[in-house]
């Protein structure tokens, strides 16, 4: 067993230095030695665990501290301790400073050349979908009947891809990695296996069922609940309705993106209901009580008090939306507008004519100003 030498000889750093000096004198060594450039390279490999172990100590300055005062004594429970060879295994630096020189190989590749033992599991996908709703299905809830397609786990090898009695095995063309290098001049390239599409596992004996694909397309259907209250471009996530992951992996959800449909008469305005009501011109002026319909056809009572201007906020509280979350609800907003008739019956005309005159307007096919303006024009 060779002596174990100085972490500060190792890195090439003065005992003195500080932490960032020591990172970077790391990552210098990390790049240079990285299994990535240096492909079947025992010496580089020790050479790359030696700098790990020191990085490991002297990052940390609590270790750091122990090993300036015991030396290599001083690391026992760290890795290598007892001096033997051992020291941190590939796995472990890639586990714990992968991140450090990942980007350095485009995209965190330094973190895939770790020696895989399985395939790896993957996620399934997520699904999207557009649904559209009434504002009426919004205020009181709904529910979707949703019918689609998606991958779930094939049964047949319960998601292994692997025909029964075999398993998945080691690519042999890039040893696991799912990538291969190639020199070209003085640059070293890396690429994905061509022999495993990058996965580092190759299928010998395919699942008949799925074709190696460990999963099956199903169409499903399902009853999505939509919460009253919901508004407009919400989404909704139905958990694990998605496609199923592969080698174990989760499966994906099904997120729903709502549309709430303009309605005729109603309107939206935060968690209150808006709408608004036609009134003659005695309602608003003598003042009245009347029954409207809500947007789910319950009956409100709607009192118009007296001498009620056009374009009075009338609030009936607690009959507007559920919030989404909670138990609050907003108003019902009824806004007051005022029926100018275009048709009138004879005697309806007779006493309409006969108000105007009492209050100092005379109406007339004439055209002519008649006093009640001439007041305010002057
Ligand atoms: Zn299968
Ligand atoms: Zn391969």
């Amino acid at each position: 067993m060779s002596q174990k030498r100085d972490f500060y000889e190792v890195l090439g750093v003065a005992r003195t230095a500080s932490a960032d000096e020591i990172k970077k004198a790391y990552r210098a060594l990390a790049m240079k030695y990285h299994p990535d450039r240096n492909p079947n390279n025992k010496e580089a490999e020790d050479k790359f665990k030696e700098a790990a172990e020191a990085y490991e100590a002297l990052s940390d300055a609590k270790k750091r501290q122990q090993y300036d005062q015991f030396g290599h004594a001083g690391m026992n429970g760290g890795f290598g301790a007892g001096g033997g060879q051992g020291g941190m295994n590939m796995d472990d630096i890639f586990e714990q400073f992968g991140d450090m020189f990942g980007d350095l190989f485009g995209g965190g590749q330094g973190r895939r050349t770790r020696k895989k033992t399985g395939p790896e599991p993957k996620r399934g996908h997520d699904l999207y979908k557009e649904l559209q709703i009434s504002l009426k299905d919004a205020y009181l809830g709904t529910q979707v009947e949703v019918a689609y397609n998606h991958f779930v786990t094939c049964e047949t090898c319960k998601g292994k891809g692997a025909a029964k009695g075999t398993s998945p095995v080691v690519c042999t063309q890039c040893n696991g990695s799912g990538q291969v290098n190639f020199r070209q001049g003085f640059f070293m390239y890396t690429q994905p296996c061509n022999v495993c599409g990058g996965e580092g596992f190759t299928i010998p004996s395919p699942c008949p069922d799925c074709k190696g694909q460990c999963r099956k397309q199903l169409y499903e259907k399902f009853t999505l609940n939509i919460p009253k209250g919901v508004y407009d471009e919400i989404e909704i996530k139905a958990t694990g309705r998605g496609d199923a992951g592969i080698f174990g992996g989760a499966t994906g959800d099904m997120i729903f993106k709502i549309h709430v449909k303009a309605d005729k008469q109603f309107k939206r305005d935060g968690d209150d209901l808006t709408c608004s009501v036609m009134l003659t011109y005695p309602q608003l002026v003598l003042g009245s009580q009347i029954e409207i319909e809500n947007i789910d056809a319950t009956k409100e009572t709607l009192k118009i008090p007296k001498g009620c201007p056009v374009g009075e906020k009338i609030v009936i509280p607690g009959k507007g939306f559920f919030k989404v979350r909670g138990n609050t609800r907003g108003n019902l907003v009824v806004t007051t507008k005022c029926d100018i008739p275009t048709r009138l019956s004879s005697e309806a005309k007779k006493a309409l004519t006969e108000y105007s005159e009492l209050i100092g307007t005379k109406p007339g096919s004439d055209g002519a100003i008649t006093s009640f303006f001439k007041k305010f024009l002057g």
